[in-house]
C-alpha cells in the first residue's frame, strides 16, 4: 500500500501513544459483549425468533423478544425496536410526540438540539404539525461556555415553569462541546428531579450506545431513543430505531408510532428480525472498533497540530470525533479523503449540498453498505466557520486507519499540509 513515509512514521507514533486507550476500549467491549449475550440468554433467543412476520404482524414472538432483549440490555422496563422508524429523528420525534400534549412544556437542558430536530420542534403556527404547531411549548437552556449545563439558569427555569419533559442530548452532534458521560447524565437527572419530581427525562442517545459500561436508562432516565443505523444496529440492521424506558412511556411512544389502542402489538417485521438481533450482538465489538479508530485519528491530527475534541486520551462517551481545521479547503480535503478510503463508492467525490433538515450546506463522506449508516466510517461537516469535521464510525479499526491515511494524503496532494 502506498503510505507516504511521513504518514507511516506518524501512524506508528500515534498508535504507540494511544495504546493504553485502545486497551481500555477492549475492556469496555468485553463488558458490553457479555452484557448483550446475557440478555439474549435470559430471554432464550432461539432460531425461530428470527422468522419475519407479514400483514398486521400479530403474535410476532421474535419482535416481542427483541423488545425484551433491548429493555434488558439498556436496563429499562420496556423496549420498542422497529424497522418502521425511518431515522433517528423520526424515532426521537415519535417519543416526544408520545409524551407531550398541547400546553405541555418541553425544556432542552443541553442547549440547542441536533439540527434535524429543529423542524420537529418547529414554530407555533408553522403549519407543519411540528410540536410547537400542535401547541406544545418549547424552551432550552443554553450551555455554559465550558459546554456543561448552565445549572443556575436551569434551576431558574425549572422553578418558574416546571416542564413536562426535560430533553438531554448525550452526543455533541455538530457542536464543539463535550458529549455527556452517563455519570454526568445521572447528575442531570438528580438535579432536575429534585426541583421537579414529576418531570420526564428524555435522552437522545444517538451515538452513545455501548461506548460506556452503563446506559442512561440505568441511571434514572425515563425514556430514551436512538437509531439502528448507528451503534446498536451493529452495521447489520438495514434501517430502524429503538425506544426504551418506563413501560407506560414506551407505550405512549408506540401509540404514536402506530395508533392509539394498537401500539406495539402490531407491525410486520418484514424479515429484518435476525438482522436486528445479530446487529445488537455485534454492536459492542463494532462500537469498540470505531472508538479505537477515533482515538487513533485524534492522536494523529493532534500530532499534526490540529485541535481535536475529544483529545485522544479523553474519556469517550460517543462515537463522534471532531477535528478543527484551519480552512474550508482542509475540511473538504478531509471529507473527500475519507470517502476515497471506502470499500463502497470510493470513486464518488462528495460535494457540499443543502440537505433536508440541516441549516447549512453539509458535505458528507459515506461510503457505506447501509445508506447513511454512521456506525460505518463516515464524516460530516457543515460548511461554516470554524471549520470542524465530525468523523464517526468504522466497522473495522483498520478501515479507520486507512481513512486517516487517505485524508492526509489528499491534503498533502492539495498542498494543504
Ligand atoms: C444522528 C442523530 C440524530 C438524528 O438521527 P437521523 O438518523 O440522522 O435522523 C439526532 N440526534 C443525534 C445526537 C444524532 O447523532
Amino acid at each position: 500500500m502506498n503510505v507516504p513515509d511521513k504518514i507511516g512514521a506518524l501512524m506508528e507514533e500515534a498508535e504507540a501513544l494511544a495504546e493504553p486507550k485502545l486497551k481500555q476500549i477492549d475492556k469496555r467491549v468485553d463488558h458490553n459483549q457479555w452484557k448483550v449475550i446475557r440478555a439474549f440468554q435470559k430471554h432464550k433467543v432461539s432460531d425461530y425468533h428470527f422468522a419475519g412476520s407479514t400483514g398486521y404482524g400479530y403474535n410476532d414472538r421474535g419482535r416481542e423478544v427483541l423488545d425484551l432483549v433491548y429493555a434488558e440490555v439498556f436496563g429499562a422496563e420496556a423496549g420498542l425496536v422497529r424497522p418502521h422508524f425511518v431515522s433517528g429523528t423520526h424515532t426521537i420525534g415519535t417519543a416526544l410526540f408520545g409524551l407531550l400534549r398541547p400546553g405541555d412544556l418541553l425544556l432542552y437542558m443541553t442547549g440547542k438540539p441536533y439540527d434535524t430536530l429543529h423542524k420537529v420542534i418547529g414554530k407555533p403556527g408553522d403549519g407543519t404539525g411540528s410540536l410547537q404547531d400542535w401547541g406544545v411549548r418549547y424552551d432550552e437552556v443554553a450551555l455554559s461556555p465550558d459546554g456543561m449545563p448552565d445549572w443556575n439558569r436551569l434551576a431558574d427555569k425549572l422553578r418558574t415553569a416546571p416542564p413536562k419533559v426535560v430533553g438531554i442530548q448525550r452526543s455533541r452532534g455538530y457542536d464543539w462541546r463535550p458529549s455527556y458521560t452517563v455519570a454526568q447524565i445521572a447528575e442531570m437527572v438528580r438535579f432536575v428531579k429534585e426541583l421537579v419530581p414529576s418531570a420526564i427525562i428524555f435522552v437522545d442517545n444517538c451515538y452513545g450506545e455501548f461506548t460506556e459500561e452503563a446506559e442512561p436508562t440505568e441511571v434514572g432516565v425515563d425514556l430514551m431513543a436512538g437509531s439502528l443505523i448507528k451503534n446498536p444496529g451493529g452495521g447489520i440492521a438495514p434501517t430502524g430505531g429503538y425506544i426504551v424506558g418506563k413501560k407506560e412511556l414506551v407505550e405512549l411512544a408506540a401509540y404514536r408510532l402506530t395508533a392509539p389502542g394498537i401500539g406495539g402489538e402490531v407491525g410486520a417485521m418484514l424479515g429484518v428480525t435476525r438482522d436486528f438481533f445479530q446487529g445488537l450482538f455485534l454492536a459492542p465489538h463494532l462500537v469498540g472498533q470505531a472508538l479505537k479508530g477515533s482515538a487513533f485519528a485524534s492522536a494523529m491530527f493532534e500530532r499534526l497540530g490540529f485541535d481535536t475534541h475529544p483529545r485522544w486520551n479523553d474519556e469517550r462517551t460517543d462515537l463522534i470525533q471532531a477535528i478543527r481545521f484551519t480552512s474550508a479547503d482542509h475540511l473538504i480535503a478531509f471529507v473527500q479523503g475519507i470517502q476515497k478510503s471506502a470499500a463502497v463508492d470510493s470513486h464518488v467525490v462528495p460535494e457540499a449540498w443543502e440537505m433536508p433538515g440541516y441549516e447549512h450546506p453539509v458535505i458528507m463522506a459515506a461510503g457505506t453498505f447501509i445508506q447513511g449508516g454512521s456506525l460505518e466510517l463516515s464524516a460530516d461537516a457543515p460548511i461554516r466557520s470554524p471549520y470542524i469535521a465530525y468523523m464517526q464510525g468504522g466497522l473495522t479499526y483498520a478501515h479507520v486507519k486507512w481513512g486517516v491515511v487517505m485524508a492526509l494524503s489528499n491534503m498533502i496532494n492539495k498542498g494543504l499540509l
